[in-house]
């Protein structure tokens, strides 16, 4: 048995049913088991932005019903009336736990009490304007998944893909706060330094080499303190929840700028999240193994290994990407599916993410966001970049509907992600979409003859 269940309660009973009729439909993302958070306002209103509960096809203004919950769970609605997630998620996660138990028993089927009350504070999220849903404190964006790593590793050295530290480093980067943006809003195809192999010097010109990376985000709740690391036992106490993440990124940008201090401007034109955070809490059943080490590979060094961790660390979440050109969409052509991975296949955990980020006595702070890194797996259709799919842009791809062919991202083309996680015998949950349609360069004078 591969899966492990941790900290399961009534809230994850698969029996339970809503009274909000579109929360039991099958293929919800949200039903009653998932009970994700969003920063939102009325779409088209000058209202304040607020935080809220996805249920089924609702949400739950939290401030317009505070009269419902009491202690720890009043604690948190209380929190719900910011506009952004931070203080919900600075509480803790028992207070977060607090309000998840009860939305559970105010929501669910059968109880009659305060439907009335909660009925008025249901807008549904086709109404919705939603919003970034937390006031990003630093972006860090990892690289654990050795599947990836081998890919990309590959195109630049064929014989040794893997660099020797990464068994024994999760290997990351910092990348900008203000560069992350909710799913839908701008992202701009940037201009940069690009230097081609068969020519001296670069150019500064718009980036020829647009992808995207399909990645889980993980946001920090409990912050930690300087010079405190997190052990990998209590990493969970510090992750609120997850979003869909996408690492927009130039990769002829990339590939002159990296050496020897890492990504920069390749990748901080933009990020995009998902609205909905899903709990840790809501994700408890779908927690798993840690995808099994190679053999010959070396054991985590004994700071970043828990044995717990290792048989219950890892999330088994689906995520599907796909592309729309604009020419599919004027003729209303189905989206190309260009991958399905899996996160259970990351070969660091995310506690072992938290554990080295604060290693080194480096604080975590209330709203700091890690991604996952591309999220590819061992076959075919588990590659979660372009940069993969097409081999450095190599083999172009053939878009079946249009006839067109793809090596990188042009301007119109939009990419989403869908996030799922399902269990025998457990309610399925989804994390939603994440897309952003891709706008051409500004123009602007350009430096170069
Ligand atoms: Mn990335």
């Amino acid at each position: 048995m591969k899966n492990t269940p941790i900290n399961l309660n009534a809230t994850h009973d698969p029996q339970l049913r809503s009274w909000v009729d579109s929360a039991n439909v099958a293929g919800c993302d949200f039903p009653i088991q998932n009970l994700p958070f969003a920063a939102f306002r009325p779409q088209g209103s000058q209202e304040a932005a607020r935080c809220g509960v996805g249920i089924g096809d609702q949400i739950l203004d939290i401030g317009a019903c505070l009269q419902l919950f009491t202690g720890d769970a009043r604690k948190a609605a209380d929190a719900c009336t910011e506009p952004h997630l931070n203080a919900l998620m600075a509480l803790g996660n028992q207070a977060a736990s607090a309000l998840r138990a009860a939305l559970s028993r105010l929501l669910c089927a059968g109880n009659e009490e305060h439907r009335a009350v909660l009925t008025a504070a249901l807008i549904p999220m086709s109404r919705a304007e939603l919003l970034l849903p937390v006031k990003i404190a630093g972006y860090t964006d990892f690289f654990a998944s050795v599947h990836h790593a081998t890919n990309a590793g590959r195109l630049f050295r064929p014989d040794a893909p893997l660099l020797p530290n990464y068994k024994y480093v999760p290997v990351a980067y910092n990348g900008r706060a203000n560069s992350i943006r909710v799913s839908g809003d701008r992202v701009q195809r940037p201009w940069g330094q690009l230097k081609a192999a068969d020519q001296a010097a670069p150019v500064f010109a718009p980036a020829k080499r647009l992808d995207y990376e399909v990645e889980l985000g993980m946001y920090i709740g409990t912050p930690s303190k300087d010079g405190e690391p997190v052990d990998v036992a209590n990493a969970w106490n510090h992750i609120f929840g997850f979003s869909l993440l996408n690492d927009w990124s130039a990769r002829d940008v990339q590939s002159w700028e990296y050496q020897p201090l890492g990504p920069f401007l390749a990748k901080n034109f933009a990020t995009s999240v998902s609205p909905w955070v899903v709990t840790a809490e809501a994700l408890a059943p779908f927690r798993v193994a840690v995808a099994a080490r190679a053999e010959g590979d070396p054991a985590p060094l004994p700071h970043l290994f828990n044995a717990a961790d290792q048989v219950g660390g890892a999330l088994n979440i689906r995520i599907d990407a796909t592309l729309r050109t604009a020419r599919m969409r004027e003729a209303n052509a189905p989206a190309h599916a260009l991958s399905r991975s899996n996160t259970e296949t990351l070969y660091w955990s995310f506690a072992q993410m938290v554990t080295h980020h604060s290693s080194n006595g480096t604080a975590l702070d209330t709203g700091d966001l890690m991604g996952s890194g591309t999220v590819s797996g061992a076959g075919q259709d588990a590659l979660g970049s372009l940069l993969e799919i097409t081999r450095g842009g190599a083999e172009g791809m053939q878009l079946a509907a249009t006839g067109e062919r793809r090596s990188f991202l042009e301007d119109g083309d939009e990419v989403t992600f869908h996030g799922r996680c399902e269990r025998d015998g457990f309610v399925p949950i989804g994390f939603g979409v994440c897309t952003g349609t891709l706008l051409p360069a500004v123009s602007r004078e350009t430096s170069t003859p």
